[in-house]
């Protein structure tokens, strides 16, 4: 969508969950930030073609590359074999080698159609996309390798999942220990530091100063850090349903076999399962994880499949 908080030559196109929004930067050279999820990509090279009009894409780019952000980015390349592709610099090797393990995917569980990259946004750097200027800095935190991109002219954010207006990602750096919560609020000092204006979430619509909506999202995101802190715990449950929810939204109906076999193979779980209870059992832990998903509707089943709910 065209946002009134935006410049005429910047496009969001807003997507439901599983993709991440694409954001799109018009120009002699258009630039594409962002390409969803591999379940959702004919559907983006669709919608972004309509953006476009008769220009090609010259540019992809990524704030990080989990599934939902960069599972697009196989089909643009080839609508658009033109185009240059570019990611984290310490990704640029694990996408040129397609190493699934230091991508995340092996970890997750999570599916990705493989792509190639040959260039690197490196922090501390500044890279044209579009019409726009855009500074690079590091946003770890949710992700270790992750970037967000700034454009102090208009005073417009690009954070990908480093900042929402109204809820927090998942801190993965927590789960492997690489980082842990303070690195998620250290990336929120520096965007408090760049003072946006406008803020480009990777999921929701764009926010603002203005609005008092970006203070709003400060305010929240640090006080569930905070709660985090003091219950981690309570974290590793949240994370351990999101990422069973977000495999059902992929998978839509699985037979009981196969959705089993999920959980008991996805290596991120055992680490969960360590987090929130290591008292009880592995099986009986996923029990209460799962159980939960089901009487509240967002799974469902029956006799054969278990099916993405609510
Ligand atoms: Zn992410």
């Amino acid at each position: 969508m065209a946002s009134s908080l935006l410049p005429a030559d910047m496009h969001v196109m807003e997507r439901g969950w599983l993709s991440s929004n694409n954001i799109v930067c018009l120009g002699d050279a258009p630039a594409v930030i962002d390409t969803g999820h591999t379940k959702h990509a004919a559907q983006t090279v669709t919608l972004l073609a309509k953006v476009l009009g008769d220009q090609p894409l010259a540019t992809i780019a990524h704030t990080h590359l989990h599934s939902d952000h960069c599972g697009g980015t196989a089909a643009l390349q080839a609508a658009w074999p033109d185009a240059s592709t570019w990611v984290p610099v310490e990704s640029l090797l694990y996408v040129q080698t397609w190493n699934k393990d230091a991508l995340t995917f092996d970890g997750t569980g999570q599916r990705c159609d493989p792509f190639t990259a040959s260039d690197a946004l490196i922090p501390g750097n500044t890279v044209r996309f579009g019409n726009h200027h855009w500074e690079i800095h590091a946003a770890p935190g949710h992700d270790a390798l992750a970037i967000l991109l700034f454009e102090p002219e208009h005073g417009l954010l690009i954070s990908g999942d480093a900042m929402w207006e109204s809820s927090v990602g998942v801190i993965f750096q927590h789960i492997d220990g690489s980082g842990g919560f303070d690195t998620f609020t250290d990336t929120l000092a520096l965007i408090e530091r760049l003072s946006p204006r406008v803020v480009i979430p990777g999921h929701g619509a764009p926010f603002s100063r203005d609005s008092g909506a970006i203070d709003a999202a400060f305010a929240s995101a640090r006080k569930r850090i905070e709660y985090y802190k003091d219950h981690p715990a309570q974290h590793a449950l949240h994370a351990a349903k999101v990422m069973i929810k977000y495999q059902m939204m992929d998978f839509e109906s699985v037979p009981h076999a196969g959705f089993e076999a999920w959980l008991n193979a996805m290596p991120l779980l055992p680490v969960l399962h360590k987090q929130h209870r290591p008292d009880v059992g592995f099986g009986e832990w996923l029990d209460l994880i799962v159980e939960p998903l089901f009487s509240k509707g967002m799974l469902r089943r029956n006799e054969t499949h278990v099916m993405n709910g609510d």
